[in-house]
């Protein structure tokens, strides 16, 4: 992979890890993973993260490199960056659904590849990108790779370079591994891969513009329904959950029963706690 434009040149953090790390009086730090052009959100607390220093008065791009630079504090002023700053920490960026799940998949696969396989990121490696992409083809579309490109909405110009050992830009490998429900990490680890039947179905059936972008298997519905759970209240309820996962509530209760279950608890619990208050 080519690492232009890799990281920022600015600051971006999640007030909420701050907070958080603040209160059980652990190390305060910037992980890597917040660095990242790709990633806007943090994958532990599904927020977007922040970039602009949340005083009224100062509202600064922050250099991530200053003398003055302290973890969880802004360089320009001292404020605290944390999620509990007397200042309002700035509205996030409004994303379509899509824009957001998509978001929330590349923070999680980037952090994947931090935490198992740092050396990814910047070791380029032709060779194998060139077998997976031709691996790839092969089981979606037999070979074919303008049909490729149609399919998974990238420029299939682009994908034939990388089957040929061009590099692949971090941003290409998440738009290509995205669809096909593979990770990264798999993509780039692995010896050889399986696109989920499923997913190969979908793909050869609908056209880009009438599918919904959105696939998951079982295993990363599972996933998210598990990560719901973990999600910072408000909570929402199951119909909400299933309408962002594209399934039928009814469908995802028949698959994952206790899972539901539990959320519509948690989402219960929630309201009664508001009518309370
Ligand atoms: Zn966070
Ligand atoms: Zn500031």
């Amino acid at each position: 992979m080519v690492q232009k434009d890799l990281v920022h040149h600015y600051r971006a953090w999640c007030p909420l890890c701050f907070e958080r790390w603040s209160a059980e009086g652990s190390t305060v730090y910037e992980p890597l993973l917040w660095l990242l052009k790709v990633v806007r959100v943090c994958p532990i607390h599904l927020q977007p993260l922040q970039v602009q220093c949340p005083r009224q008065s100062c509202q600064k791009r922050l250099p991530v490199l200053s003398p003055t630079s302290r973890p969880g504090y802004c360089s320009e002023c001292g404020e605290w960056l944390g999620a509990s700053s007397q200042s309002k920490i700035l509205a996030a960026e409004k994303w379509t659904e899509g824009e957001r799940i998509w978001r929330e998949w590349v923070a999680a696969s980037v952090g994947e590849m931090i935490a198992h396989a740092p050396s990814l990121l910047t070791k380029p490696c032709r060779e194998k990108t060139a077998s997976m992409i031709m691996s790839c083809a092969k089981q979606v579309t037999g070979g074919n790779f303008h049909e490729l490109g149609r399919k998974l909405e990238l420029d299939s110009t682009l994908i034939r370079r990388w089957k040929l050992g061009y590099f692949m830009q971090l941003e290409q490998l998440l738009r290509f591994c995205f669809p096909l429900g593979i990770s990264p990490l798999q993509f780039l680890a692995e010896e050889a891969i399986t696109i989920d039947p499923i997913i190969i179905e979908k793909l050869v059936a609908e056209d880009p513009p009438a599918r919904h972008w959105v696939i998951y298997n079982k295993e990363k519905l599972q996933q998210k329904l598990e990560a719901e759970l973990l999600v910072d209240y408000p909570t929402r309820s199951m119909q909400a959950v299933a309408k962002e996962l594209g399934c039928q509530p009814l469908a995802l209760t028949r698959c994952f029963p206790d899972l539901c279950q539990a959320i519509r608890d948690r989402h219960r619990t929630y309201q009664r706690e508001i009518e309370r208050t």
